[in-house]
């Protein structure tokens, strides 16, 4: 709302007449909407004081939610951006993980694999938002006017293809194979001369030193714990600075670095300049995700010196990156929305040292697996079954119990005793849950709102808190219901709005609702989230 707005009391028709009028005069000519992989919710608080670019610019001038969460159980980048995206749960969006298995097929699905598109100048499989089942900001804002141009970018192709919506003008993502940014048949043919003439060897040579240092003195990193911790990953000898790049394979190590989304916003200046985005007389949208928080969050954990080190470069980075936009579109013409697709746990290695006693890591294949194939044996013969009660640890085999004139609840109750037998394992949710309006506990409305029953699973396992479920023997993950996992940041600045601090719970749904009805554009009832009073009003 126009400050000057405040300063009236007006009959409350009138002041909502005022504000539907007085929206388009106000709308930002460029809409910058920032997703960074992984960043959790703690991070611009814990490390406030150290930051004096562009994080500390939206944290002290924007509206800051710090209490924001994803309300949903699938913690994954697919559901994630889908979410930003198009304001609606997995549940709505049909990205209900990053991978699923067609329950009819029994095929894996990547949640942006298309069958119908050919990669554009990169290689692999071609990808889209062919499986996205909703419409998106993006796709709104053109509906409401033709001559916005919205573009999404990232270095994941699922990062830069679910927030962009179904039909924007462009995706792009980094092909680590190809060494460039690409795209697919599904948007284009070809590549845009700026994106091709971005020259990935020429800007390593340039931009990346041989070896990823510190950016600032030790003692600021320091004051936050120690550079080697217990199961971080090994970058080549040890897991502590600097971390020197191998030459041969740099194109796919700066991903794992701040460098590969420096890159990404040189890009974004490439599409902003030659797409003129925010230099005509409507709002142009453009999608920006980072994902160097993420690989970095993954191998060294959230409290390690590699996230400090990637959050100080980045803040300088996006500092930049604001002045040259603003330069070029002109001031309180930009709106930034910054979010993130999910959190991270902290390694439990790490954890344990300061007083989380419980925190362990266990291994999926090594310490679950063969607990869950026993019992599956097990409950096999107590039922008299000729095959196991359980496939892929997805689905049941309801027709082998059918055979031998067993029930599905009565197959479901005894895998779900067999399964709760088993350290590690809190609760197993069946797809009746899924569906069910009764009793629905805290946990069980984020598994719901993670289920769209043609992509979903037979049954769900909840893992206990604290637990990090993985592969790997160091490292981190996310994926849980956990607010470790769930609660992430959340900041709207620039374009008039005040600065305030939001410490009321919020959801990711609600960003683009909020994002269009400050651009005064209607949404569809997929939206799941409600616009946020605190920057509306
Ligand atoms: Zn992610």
């Amino acid at each position: 709302m126009p400050n000057v707005l405040r300063f009236f009391v007006f009959p409350a028709v009138l002041v909502s007449a005022l504000i539907s009028c007085a929206v388009p005069t106000d709308r930002p000519r460029l809409v910058l909407y920032v997703s960074i992989d992984q960043l959790r919710g703690d991070y611009f608080e814990r490390y406030q004081s150290e930051f004096t670019g562009g994080f500390r610019r939206l944290v002290t001038a924007g509206v800051n939610f710090t209490n924001a969460d994803l309300n949903y159980a699938a913690s994954e980048t697919g559901p994630g951006h889908a979410t930003l995206g198009t304001g609606a749960y997995p549940a709505t969006s049909g990205i209900v993980s990053n991978e699923w298995i067609d329950p009819r097929t029994r095929r894996e699905v990547y949640c942006v694999e298309d069958s119908t598109a050919e990669p554009v100048e990169g290689y692999g499989g071609g990808f889209s938002a062919r499986n996205l089942l909703v419409t998106g900001l993006g796709d709104w804002l053109k509906a409401s006017s033709p001559k916005s141009k919205v573009f999404s970018l990232s270095p994941k192709d699922r990062g830069a293809i679910l927030m962009g919506g179904k039909h924007p003008d462009g995706a792009f993502w980094y092909d680590r194979k190809a060494g460039r940014f690409v795209t697919s048949t599904y948007y284009t043919r070809r590549l845009p001369s700026y994106v091709r003439s971005l020259d990935v060897s020429e800007w390593i040579e340039k931009n990346v030193p041989p070896s990823w240092e510190k950016l600032m003195p030790e003692s600021v990193y320091a004051k936050y714990g120690p550079d080697e911790m217990g199961g971080e990953a090994k970058w080549q000898d040890d897991s502590s600075f600097p971390h020197p790049f191998d030459q041969e394979n740099i194109k796919e190590q700066i991903r794992t670095s701040p460098y590969v989304d420096v890159l990404l916003l040189d890009l974004a200046r490439e599409v902003i300049n030659a797409e003129e985005l925010g230099q005509r007389d409507v709002t142009d949208l453009l999608c920006i995700s980072l994902s160097g928080c993420d690989y970095v969050g993954h191998a060294f954990g959230p409290n390690s010196h590699e996230v400090l080190d990637y959050l100080l470069r980045i803040d300088q980075a996006l500092g930049a990156f604001l002045d040259d936009v603003e330069r070029r579109v002109g001031k309180d013409a930009v709106l930034v929305v910054m979010s993130a697709d999910h959190a991270v746990q902290m390694l439990p290695e790490y954890a344990k040292t300061i007083g989380n006693e419980r925190s362990r890591r266990i291994i999926f294949r090594r310490d679950l697996q063969p607990k869950i194939a026993a019992l599956a044996a097990a409950s096999r013969k107590e039922l008299g079954l000729l095959e196991s009660p359980v496939q892929q640890n997805a689905f049941l085999n309801y027709e082998a119990a059918a055979r031998v004139g067993i029930d599905s609840v009565t197959l479901e109750q005894s895998v779900k005793r067999s399964l709760l037998t088993i350290d590690g394992i809190e609760d197993v949710y069946f797809r009746r849950d899924m569906t069910s309006r009764e009793n629905v506990s805290s946990y069980l409305d984020k598994y719901q709102r993670s289920y769209y029953a043609p992509r979903g699973k037979d049954f769900y396992v909840r893992f206990c808190e604290d637990c990090l479920i993985t592969s790997s023997p160091t490292g981190s993950t996310h994926g849980s219901p956990y607010r470790y996992d769930t609660h992430v940041a959340m900041v709207f600045w620039g374009a008039g709005l005040q600065s305030k601090t939001v410490t009321r719970e919020v959801h990711t749904v609600d960003v683009a609702p909020t994002i269009a009805k400050l651009l005064g554009i209607t949404y569809p009832s997929t939206v799941d989230g409600i616009p946020l009073p605190e920057v509306t009003n």
